[in-house]
């Protein structure tokens, strides 16, 4: 069984993606990593975010054993990862890296922006999960500081958005709902809350379609 959940920053998509994983004795990939591996290894070394050949050239020579490097998560990584993965080149380079991990046995749970309409079409299930962006920032204020970083609300806030329209209104690969993906609206559920409401989904469609 292939699950693709979408949706952007914040949503607490990762964290549902992970224990939806791991209720299903599925593999997990959040794809954003790869994005921010990508925009890490450009600010590492000084070079333009924009710079496309560099861009490619570090998309080409990812190494997933540097996915769990803690200076991933933070903020402005994932800001300058939302430049880097405008570039239609970047995308391109990483699309067959996703879709080979999808594709082992026993199946996957991937989450990201573009899961859903471009890397598994085909996918069994697809959750697009949203939540309001005020909660979002709040939400990511909390972890920021959890991790001990100087955390402004409102400039969280403000980046958020400015993500979610760079998202959204990229030529290649917009972040937006598959055709045939169920909506789960996060703002008011706690973590237990959205696991369940995913779990619900993943059981109406298995239910509706047996070989899932
Ligand atoms: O989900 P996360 O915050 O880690 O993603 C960082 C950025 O990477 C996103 O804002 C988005 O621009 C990009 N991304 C993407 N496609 C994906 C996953 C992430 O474009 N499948």
């Amino acid at each position: 069984m292939i699950i693709a959940i979408d949706g952007p920053a914040a949503s607490g998509k990762g964290t549902l993606a992970k224990r939806l994983a791991a209720h299903y004795g599925l593999r997990h990939l959040d794809t954003g990593v790869i994005y921010r591996a990508v925009a890490y290894a450009l600010m590492s070394r000084g070079a333009d975010l924009k710079d496309e050949a560099s861009a490619v050239s570090a998309a080409k020579s990812l190494d997933p054993r540097t996915f769990d490097d803690p200076a991933l998560k933070s903020h402005q990584v994932g800001t300058a990862a939302s430049v880097v993965s405008a570039i239609p080149a970047v995308r391109a380079a990483l699309v067959e890296f996703q879709r080979q991990f999808a594709s082992q046995p026993p199946g996957a749970v991937l989450d990201g922006r573009d899961i859903g309409t471009v890397i598994c079409p085909n996918a069994d299930v697809k959750i697009f999960v949203v939540a309001d962006p005020k909660i979002r920032a709040e939400r990511r204020t909390i972890e920021a500081r959890g991790r001990g970083e100087a955390a402004d609300e409102a400039t969280i806030l403000a980046d958020i958005l400015a993500r979610d329209e760079r998202d959204q209104n990229r030529p290649v690969a917009p972040l937006k709902p598959a055709s045939d993906a169920y909506l789960l609206d996060n703002s008011h559920l706690d973590i237990e809350g959205g696991v369940r409401a995913a779990i619900d989904i993943v059981e109406a469609v298995r239910a509706g379609r047996r070989e899932v």
